[in-house]
């Protein structure tokens, strides 16, 4: 077993930073004051490796609307199949293309992709909408958990208007609905949901089925209740992920150890929590 599960990774790969990415790049890099590398899959293998990491891969399809490339489920799972030390794979299908359900059950029967990645923003879509229903239905039984953007996002962040991403599409309280009709779907809110964070842990202590990934923001920066939940009631269902390129390992982790967590809360964050989760 690796040291840690970095359970929310994008390929710093063409595929992704530029083809996916598109015109959200430049606008990105300054929200997160970052300039995104670009690797080859090996590379970035060689990069988890070194820090002992698993990281789970993102596909990304939001061709639909946003106009830009996928990052396929067949170019996530190529990477695993070359890397199977480094690296899991989530799928991601695209709501608004009428072959998502059939695509899904594609990355995970065959491609052996483990779980679902959707962002309500990048592809336009509410988590509460019935039309939505079949995507989770196939994931529910499919057995595979669904890992879904929430909070602000930096895709958007500073162009005209916020580049077609609605924000109010990533509101935890649409989560809290979606855990109501998919009691037995495992979903995991991505991010620590700034400016809903007190909603955000309101569904995670209402909603059993629901999980938080950590990625996307500097521990030194977690709201002080969100810390307080993490070491209390909420410590079964909270993942470390890091948002990888936007942070690193080393940033993540380090800004980490300044919050003198529990070893044992430790431990189920990086590492217990997602095994479980995933069945590993
Ligand atoms: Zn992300």
């Amino acid at each position: 077993m690796p040291r840690a599960i970095d359970v929310h990774v994008h390929p710093s790969t063409r595929e992704w930073v530029d083809g996916a990415m598109g015109e959200f790049r430049p606008a990105c890099e300054d929200y997160f004051h970052t300039r995104l590398p670009e690797h080859s899959v090996d590379e970035m293998a060689a990069v988890f490796r070194a820090a002992d990491v698993l990281g789970v891969l993102l596909a990304w399809d939001a061709e639909t609307h946003t106009g830009n490339p996928p990052v396929s489920n067949d170019f996530v799972a190529g990477c695993v199949a070359a890397h199977p030390d480094a690296f899991l794979g989530f799928a991601s299908v695209d709501p608004h293309k009428s072959d998502a359900v059939v695509e899904l059950e594609r990355a995970v029967r065959f491609l052996g992709l483990r779980g679902l990645k959707m962002h309500p923003g990048a592809q336009g879509f509410s988590p509460d909408d019935r039309a939505l229903a079949p995507i989770w239905e196939t994931a529910q039984s499919l057995g595979i958990p669904v890992l879904i953007h929430t909070g602000t996002t930096g895709l958007g962040a500073g162009m005209p208007g916020g580049g077609g991403v609605a924000l109010g599409l990533s509101n935890p309280m649409l989560i809290d609905r979606m855990a109501l009709d998919f009691p037995d779907l495992q979903i995991v809110m991505a991010h620590p949901a700034w400016p809903w964070q007190d909603e955000q842990l309101a569904v995670l202590a209402h909603k059993p089925n629901t999980w938080i990934d950590l990625s996307g923001w500097s521990p030194k920066r977690f709201a002080p209740e969100l810390v307080r939940e993490i070491r209390g009631r909420l410590q079964d269902r909270v993942l470390f992920g890091t948002d990888y390129p936007f942070l690193t390992h080393e940033q993540w982790l380090g800004a980490w150890a300044t919050l003198d967590m529990p070893d044992a809360v430790t431990e189920k964050v990086l590492l217990g929590n997602a095994t479980r989760l995933l069945g590993l």
